[in-house]
């Protein structure tokens, strides 16, 4: 009897603890899988009409008649705005998975040398550097190994260099800078970010890491984006618990740095 009591209980023990496992865990779950499964139908649904508008507006330029100069500048504004409004999806969906993605089990961490990434990035960012006379120089050893999402760490990497070149008027310098830093408490990558721009008065420097905030002296400017640029590339590095920092003054240049903490065994590679 005593036998066959500790075996009912030891049955229903497991079955109780499946079943609150299953309980605790499974509206995470779905919570994830469904956010990730909106990400993509809405990137889906929202850029397909987006991109049957763009093709009709093309269209419609080359057919138009080019003295029709009414006609030349209302399809051009339609062209500029459906890319400008296809331009906002991208990054509000990069936000969206960077949020779904917020936590450290989301990132597809390996190790890999930054070094290539970062000459790779200049190389696509060398067209503006030139048309707007900018100067970009990468600082960095000829190898530089780190443990992280790749592409996350590229994005981040991509965005502070966008806003560089974005906010430097033409003649400015745009320096991309790959270090590691070794203290007895940990070992971190550091890449920094130094722009000799437009900067960023002390009391804005925190709120343009919030969505779609962007500031006073840009607001009124054609170029430039939506204010989430910021917001994407802390998400990536608070997933990567690591964090970006800000060093300004107004009109004389800004320093973005994101400081990644390194995995005990990416310092002897
Ligand atoms: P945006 O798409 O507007 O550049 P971000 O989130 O990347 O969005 O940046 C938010 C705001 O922070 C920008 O609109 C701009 O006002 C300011 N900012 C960002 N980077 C720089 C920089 N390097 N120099 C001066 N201002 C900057």
């Amino acid at each position: 009897v005593f036998v066959s009591f500790a075996l009912a209980f030891s049955v229903m023990g497991v079955l109780l603890s499946r079943w609150m496992a299953r309980r605790t865990l499974k509206p995470i779950e779905i919570a994830y899988n469904s956010q990730k499964d909106f990400v993509s139908n809405a990137s889906h649904e929202l850029r397909t009409p987006l991109s049957v508008i763009l093709s009709g507006v093309e269209v419609l330029g080359m057919e138009a008649d080019k003295e029709n100069q009414f006609m030349m500048k209302t399809l051009g504004t339609m062209k500029h705005e459906v890319k400008r409004m296809s331009g906002l999806i991208t990054e509000l969906l990069a936000l969206a998975r960077s949020d779904a993605e917020q936590d450290a089990a989301g990132l597809k961490k390996q190790l890999f040398d930054v070094r290539p990434i970062a000459e790779q990035m200049i190389e696509s960012f060398s067209k503006i550097g030139s048309e707007k006379q900018i100067a970009l120089k990468l600082v960095a050893p000829e190898k530089m190994v780190v443990y992280g999402d790749r592409d996350k760490l590229a994005q981040l990497m991509y965005i502070l260099t966008d806003n560089a070149l974005k906010y430097t008027q033409p003649g400015g310098h745009v320096e991309i800078a790959l270090e590691k830093h070794s203290s007895n408490k940990l070992d971190e990558f550091i890449l920094s970010v130094k722009d000799t721009g437009i900067g960023i008065l002390p009391e804005e420097q925190l709120k343009i890491f919030e969505r779609f905030y962007r500031t006073d002296k840009v607001r009124s400017r054609k170029e430039g984006g939506f204010g989430l640029g910021l917001s994407i590339a802390k998400t990536i590095a608070s997933a990567h618990k690591g964090e970006i920092t800000v060093e300004s003054e107004s009109g004389k240049g800004s320093v973005f740095c994101a400081k990644i903490p390194l995995e005990p065994d990416t310092t002897s590679i």
